[in-house]
């Protein structure tokens, strides 16, 4: 009875996204298969995870046109805080996982919906579990439940889903963008501010509502730089059947990539909304299938050769296959010896072939980007 709840539930949240990359086999990661449906291994990722990730309950208030938990009409199932906390201690104590991902459907309202999912949480931390919790804000959770999620889960999120409200409009009726939405991200910004939590994220749905990158890219800047957000997840639109918009094509997941690897130049590169729009085609999308931050500096051509015994970190940043870790490393040795060959950099890591028309070293001087293309 609980597995079958259990297999519900975990297939009614698998469209939310829970480390930005794809599920692994099963076979592969040693995961018993009867688990299949709500046990997920997100390792590989900053998170390193196997987690738990299941709704509480089904049976939405909403109507969202592309989820399956949509307009009330499914059955419903539902987990008491008691079941989720003995489905989760039943595999955290056989170690299938090590963490718990949380949301819900709207059941009747945010607040009733919201006091299961923490007083689940409540009981597991009372068990004895001190490791990832994950607990999903829904649309229109009240303040003071914000700030006793963030006080039980690892981390807290809210999706944002489009960039505008126009957007949302087009994924639903039931939705206010910046009551449900925005609002309640600066109380979770809030929280994060007081020391409450140690991560909030969102996520994007791409290519549901006819969005482009431009977008989304402006809105997470812009999330970045007036919240604590941490980071951005993106989900590419599958049709589910059984929904309104089952008929509509699914999203090239090519684009979810793009707007990971844009996250990441925003976030830990430095990267500014200016350099990132610069790669944008006229119609306001990254080019599909490409390196975006090659694609950058190649429309940067000016900005290189880097010298990389003398350039700043924001100057080597810039560099393709130069992420934060190698400069470290280039500064480091520079200090002790100048760069002198290509085969030096190789040695402490970098993917020269990748680099070495961006570079200019000791012994060598690039003229031009182009000419080595
Ligand atoms: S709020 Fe929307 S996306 Fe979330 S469960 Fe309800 S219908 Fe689905």
């Amino acid at each position: 009875m609980l597995l079958d709840k259990l297999n519900n539930l975990g297939n009614a949240a698998s469209w939310d996204s829970c480390g930005g990359v794809k599920q692994k086999s099963f076979r592969k990661a040693g995961i018993p298969l009867q688990y299949e449906k709500f046990v997920h291994d997100c390792s590989g990722t900053s998170e390193a995870c196997r987690l738990m990730k299941v709704l509480q309950s089904n049976k939405c208030i909403h109507d969202c046109r592309y989820c399956v938990n949509s307009g009330g009409k499914q059955q419903k199932t539902e987990l008491s805080p008691l079941e989720m906390a003995d489905g989760f201690e039943l595999l955290w104590r056989r170690g299938i996982v090590e963490g718990l991902f949380l949301s819900s459907a709207v059941t009747k309202n945010a607040e009733e919906t919201t006091e299961k999912m923490i007083e689940s949480a409540r009981i597991i931390r009372r068990n004895g579990f001190k490791g990832y919790i994950h607990l999903k804000v829904l649309p229109s959770t009240p303040k003071h439940q914000i700030f006793e999620m963030a006080g039980i889960a690892s981390r807290i999120s809210l999706n944002i889903e489009t960039p505008s409200k126009e957007y949302l409009s087009e994924l639903g009726s039931t939705k206010d963008y910046f009551n449900d939405l925005e609002k309640r991200i600066k109380w979770i910004s809030e929280a994060k501010g007081k020391g409450l939590v140690h991560s909030f994220t969102t996520q994007f749905m791409v290519g549901g509502a006819g969005e482009k990158d431009e977008e989304i890219i402006k809105k997470m800047n812009s999330l970045y730089e007036n919240t604590l957000l941490y980071r951005s997840y993106f989900s590419a639109f599958q049709p589910i059947k059984g929904t309104p918009m089952e008929k509509m094509n699914a999203e090239n997941e090519s684009r979810e990539y793009s707007l990971y690897q844009v996250d990441w130049l925003l976030r830990i590169y430095g990267f500014s909304e200016k350099e990132i729009s610069s790669v944008l085609n006229e119609k306001g999308f990254l080019p599909l299938g490409k390196d975006v931050k090659r694609e950058i500096a190649l429309k940067n051509e000016g900005m290189f050769p880097v010298d990389i015994n003398n350039a700043g970190k924001e100057e080597l940043l810039r560099v393709p296959a130069i992420g934060p870790k190698t400069v470290e490393k280039i500064i480091q040795r520079r200090e002790k010896k100048k760069f002198m060959e290509l085969r030096e950099l190789k040695e402490i890591g970098l993917i020269t072939r990748k680099a070495q028309v961006f570079i200019q070293l000791e012994k060598g001087i690039q003229k031009s980007i182009f000419s080595f293309v």
